[in-house]
């Protein structure tokens, strides 16, 4: 199934997988599942644990899913500030695959919360607090991926008859790609999850 291994990273069926060793000295190979039905709960340290209210099977191979443990992950609000999100570790108990959770209000892989990304991509920067450089960027990286996303959601109209609103969401479209496993990620230094 892997196809290539140098360093930390591996690229499998053009995906990224990134890979850690776990306890045991074996890699792990770790990808998403985007939710959109959830709930939080700030605990006594004042870190918000995201609470997940929906059914999600293995992406990868269809099986059930079990929790292995939580971590961090920071993201920066439309506001500027930056707030930790304590997101669920999975793990498929068919194919050992392990999968980090992720609410909607995140772009895998980005700081910048979805408000963010939406709010540059529907050319309204002033409701968000990224300097020009950073909505440059964010704006380059749609451009480049629009069309493979795009695919991506026809391709599972078609194939599967999921249905799309005529214009879906910027977080729409990327829940549906990462949740296909069909996520592709453009850069080689990134956030983990
Ligand atoms: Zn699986």
């Amino acid at each position: 199934m892997i196809t290539k291994y140098k360093g930390v990273h591996a690229f499998v069926n053009k995906s990224v997988y990134a890979l850690v060793r776990d306890w045991t000295g074996h890699l792990q190979a770790k990808k998403m599942i985007m939710i959109s039905k959830y709930g939080k709960r700030v605990d006594e340290d004042g870190r918000t644990h995201i609470l997940c209210y929906e059914y999600h099977a293995c992406p990868v191979c269809g099986h059930t899913l079990t929790v292995i443990g939580i971590r961090e992950r920071k993201y920066i609000k439309s506001d500027g500030i930056t707030h930790i999100l304590v997101i669920r570790r999975l793990r498929c108990k068919d194919c050992r695959v392990i999968h980090h959770e992720l609410p909607d209000i995140l772009i895998p892989y980005k700081r910048h919360c979805a408000k963010t990304v939406e709010n540059i991509l529907a050319d309204k920067p002033d409701d968000t607090s990224c300097d020009d450089r950073t909505i440059k960027r964010i704006k380059a990286w749609w451009e480049t991926c629009r069309l493979y996303f795009e695919n991506v959601l026809a391709s599972l109209s078609e194939k599967y008859g999921v249905r799309f609103p005529q214009r879906p969401a910027p977080r729409e479209i990327v829940r549906a790609v990462v949740n296909a496993n069909l996520w592709v990620h453009t850069r080689s230094a990134y956030l983990s999850g």
